[in-house]
């Protein structure tokens, strides 16, 4: 299966996990902290969840996002899941953007979405975005790993 998430490679840039989910670290962030929550298993929809499964994602996610505004010192955020490929999706595992807003980032506040589609989940072999360098990723990562280990927020 030719799966930029099932591939090992995307291990190096995990930096949290729930029962089902993982958090990683997009290797080519549209703004910094840009993040995707997948399930371990490979399923194409969220509708594919059960109830159980959908509300871990949720609350996973939330922590998350707390975790990456303290982190990257900011407070805002856009969410957003590109269900199948009418809706745009490009990798055929189900995975949720957290994308960071910064106040002046973009021309206009609705810019983000376009920086997504446009080539928008090549995790692992962007050619369009700017990529973080193996080092550069590494120490992003490692600082998410042990943030996270000390969050105590719900
Ligand atoms: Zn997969």
């Amino acid at each position: 299966m030719n799966c930029p998430f099932c591939d090992t490679e995307v291990e190096k840039a995990v930096f949290a996990r729930s029962e089902n989910f993982l958090a990683v670290y997009n290797i080519a962030p549209i703004l910094p902290g840009h993040t995707l929550i997948i399930p371990g298993k490979h399923i194409l929809s969220i509708l594919e969840l059960d109830e159980q499964q959908f509300s871990e994602m949720m609350q996973f996610s939330r922590k998350i996002t707390r975790l990456l505004l303290k982190v990257f010192r900011t407070d805002s955020f856009n969410w957003s899941v590109q269900d199948k490929e009418t809706a745009g999706q490009t990798v055929a595992h189900m995975h949720m953007h957290i994308v960071l807003r910064y106040t002046g980032d973009l021309p206009d506040p609705g810019d983000w979405y376009p920086r997504i589609s446009h080539n928008y989940d090549q995790i692992l072999d962007s050619s369009n975005r700017a990529k973080l360098g193996t080092k550069e990723l590494a120490n992003i990562v490692a600082q998410l790993r042990s943030s996270w280990h000390i969050m105590d927020y719900p």
